[in-house]
């Protein structure tokens, strides 16, 4: 029987059985980075395609140096075990694989140095992101915290109250999901994901100082955009009337891939309905990270289970 699998202190464990103390300084003060991969099925070739693993554990190292968490991995090493995991589920579907980074020492105090950490990952089975095809947003009246309060480059579990009390103001308002702005009135990100729009046939998206992550698939996307479509995504800030003028706009992210955002704030973005470039990309992204385009095989990890 097919069943969640976890890393954990060295072991690999139902997810049930590994748990953590109520002292762990994590729990307490959101001292802690996880990432999010995907492990996708492809049912023709019998396989599972881990898409970019090298480059979500370099940014997870990253957001680790932040945090002043030193881990006794490369991101060789957590690759491995990850594949492991996914391996040891038994799945055959798509398994989503949770790595967390946490400051694991059970002594309080709000700080980051001089504490244990550890790194566990769990490979498990999630629902679709939204089974709609295309999203109805709001602006947030949260704003995005800025890089000076809560380092937006790093998966910051702490940080992510933020699009939380976003996500779900906009779910109890009747949205199906909602865009933070900056505290300058530039257009940031979602709650999990990263914001694109289409303006005058141009592909634009918030630069990297405007309290956004720096997505695995929005830098997919963009390279999908400039190689396949000969379309140069511009980084640049984003105004809010940007968001109406916008003739397509999409939200990116591992876990929903390439969602188009059809409404913003009660107003049709272009004809209300989901654009050409917006599918497109949706299409061929969809493809590349199964594994099916052999021009980007750097990015693919395949698991063949036995
Ligand atoms: N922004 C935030 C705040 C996120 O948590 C995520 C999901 N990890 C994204 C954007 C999308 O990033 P990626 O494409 O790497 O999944």
């Amino acid at each position: 029987m097919p069943e969640p699998c976890a890393y954990f202190r060295g072991e690999y464990m139902n997810p049930k059985d590994a748990k953590i103390g109520i002292m762990t300084h994590a729990f307490h003060y959101g001292t802690a980075t996880f990432g999010g991969l995907n492990a996708t099925w492809d049912e023709e070739k019998e396989q599972f395609c881990i898409f970019r693993i090298l480059d979500h554990y370099r940014r997870q190292l990253t957001a680790c140096k932040m945090l002043h968490i030193k881990l006794p991995f490369t991101e060789h090493e957590m690759a491995a075990i990850t594949v492991e995991a996914v391996r040891r589920t038994g799945f055959r579907q798509n398994v989503y694989i949770r790595p967390v980074a946490y400051k694991s020492s059970e002594s309080l105090g709000v700080r980051l140095h001089d504490l244990d950490a550890d790194w566990t990952v769990i490979a498990t089975v999630l629902p679709p992101f939204s089974s709609k095809s295309g999203l109805r947003c709001s602006t947030s009246s949260w704003v995005r915290t800025s890089d000076n309060q809560i380092l937006t480059h790093g998966k910051i579990c702490g940080g992510y109250v933020n699009g939380a009390l976003a996500k779900t103001e906009a779910q109890l308002t009747g949205f199906d999901d909602t865009i933070m702005l900056t505290a300058q009135g530039h257009v940031s990100e979602g709650a999990v994901t990263n914001t694109f729009i289409v303006v005058k046939g141009r592909l634009i998206t918030p630069a990297p100082s405007d309290g956004i992550l720096l997505g695995m698939t929005r830098d997919t996307v963009m390279q999908l955009a400039r190689n396949e479509l000969g379309l140069e995504p511009i980084e640049r800030s984003i105004v809010r009337s940007e968001l109406y003028e916008a003739e397509e706009a999409f939200f990116t992210g591992t876990y929903s891939g390439v969602v188009p955002i059809i409404e913003v704030d009660l107003r049709p973005v272009g004809a209300g309905e989901p654009g050409p470039i917006t599918l497109k990309l949706q299409s061929m992204y969809r493809e590349l990270a199964m594994g099916r385009n052999p021009n980007y095989s750097d990015w693919y990890t395949f698991l063949k289970p036995e």
